[in-house]
């Protein structure tokens, strides 16, 4: 076994596909210190820069004085505390425009809270289907799924799959903002076909929540969409800067996940305290702080583009649009894209490859992501650094 791990890990490495982790010693920010050297990072999900923000970090604080550093044990036994339930009270309040009576649960992961919804909405009986580009938590929840899968490339293909679908019941499953793109899934679309075929939408909006739509409600919100077929799972560690996610839904659906969904019963709940700060961190995200956070997102984004765009033509790459502040620079080869991340890592600029697995092969790219706390300054250093490589 070891001889033969040995040997695949070689193969990886000759494909220029090792991973590396790099430590962090300071907060995630723009300026971070990356194995021990400061470093201006486009590299963390804390889209708002809501991670250290003093009023974030003082709920944390404040909620561990007020319910401990744990929760002792899972939801159904004693974990689940006021804090848990105040912050799925103002969850289901946010998405209640979007899913008329919505009730929300909160989950320890993104992770976890995919895998619960698509295992218990996807059970024998049911037929799942589920987009191409999809996370992999939504794809290890299909596999787990009793339902029967299926692997949509477009709405169109949807459509002929429901159409020939016999199943009883019928989930479809798509990420609202593809992760590795920045681009909208189309949601109207595929909320039009969950309705004509009385099948169930669960929407992952992992990259929209906080940063999209009316008050940062997300790629929901942003869409003007409404149903009670809509289920939304939405992380907490992006965006919002701290860590989790929830399911919003109609209560039928969110009573199910509680009764039958595994990676919701069979864990330790979060600790409060995080479901303490994130009360704070949505009053930011809702409120005029985050109207500012949101708005200087956009200016950024487009001067990036702006000041890209001529560079990445000249070479043949690709600057795929975004709605985002996920900025995928596509260049294909695996070596490319590493090379570029090293050129940059030596300008003291920290942006990820990111290669298949993750992404198709022959797409290998580097995933730009903006925060809010960067300033003009940060993404001209960024510009210039790029358009410096030969
Ligand atoms: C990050 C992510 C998740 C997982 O959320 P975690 O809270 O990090 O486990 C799920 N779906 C998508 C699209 C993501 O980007």
């Amino acid at each position: 076994m070891l001889d033969y791990l040995q040997q695949q890990l070689r193969e990886r490495e000759a494909q220029a596909l090792t991973r590396v982790r790099r430590q962090a010693g300071t907060p995630t920010a723009p300026r971070q210190t990356i194995d021990g050297r400061p470093m201006l990072a486009f590299c963390s999900n804390d889209y708002l820069g809501l991670a250290q923000h003093p009023k974030v970090v003082a709920a944390l604080q404040e909620g561990a004085r007020r319910y401990g550093a744990g929760s002792g044990a899972s939801h159904l036994i004693s974990g689940h505390s006021v804090a848990h339930q105040q912050l799925e009270d103002r969850l289901a309040d946010l998405n209640a425009p979007c899913i008329p009576g919505a009730r929300a649960l909160s989950f320890s992961t993104g992770y976890m809270a995919n895998l619960a919804a698509v295992t218990a909405l996807g059970g024998e009986g049911t037929d799942v289907f589920s987009e191409r580009l999809n996370h992999a938590c939504l794809i290890d929840g299909a596999r787990l799924a009793r339902g029967r899968k299926q692997v949509f490339a477009s709405v169109d293909e949807l459509a002929d799959q429901l159409r020939t679908s016999t199943a009883p019941r019928k989930l479809i499953a798509t990420d609202a903002v593809f992760s590795m793109d920045g681009h909208l899934a189309p949601l109207a679309e595929l909320l039009a076909l969950a309705e004509r075929h009385d099948a169930l939408l669960l929407v992952d909006d992992a990259h929209g929540f906080g940063v999209l739509g009316p008050q940062g409600r997300g790629s929901l919100a942003h869409l003007g969409l409404r149903s009670e077929r809509l289920v939304l799972m939405g992380t907490l560690g992006k965006a919002a800067g701290v860590a989790g996610a929830f399911v919003a839904a109609h209560p039928v659906v969110v009573e199910w996940l509680i009764q039958t969904a595994r990676s919701y019963i069979f864990t330790t709940a979060a600790p409060p305290a995080l479901a303490h700060a994130l009360l704070a961190s949505l009053d930011l995200i809702a409120g005029e702080e985050g109207e500012r956070r949101r708005a200087q997102l956009e200016l950024l984004q487009a001067q990036l583009v702006d000041g890209l765009q001529p560079w990445v033509q000249a070479r043949g790459w690709q600057l795929p649009r975004s709605d985002t502040p996920i900025q995928p620079l596509v260049v294909g080869d695996n070596q490319d894209a590493l090379d570029l991340a090293a050129r940059l890592d030596a300008a003291g600029i920290r942006v990820p490859a990111i290669r298949p697995p993750t992404v198709a092969p022959g797409t290998a790219r580097l995933r730009i992501t903006l925060c809010a706390d960067h300033t003009a300054d940060d993404v001209q250093a960024l510009v210039a650094a790029l358009t410096a490589c030969p």
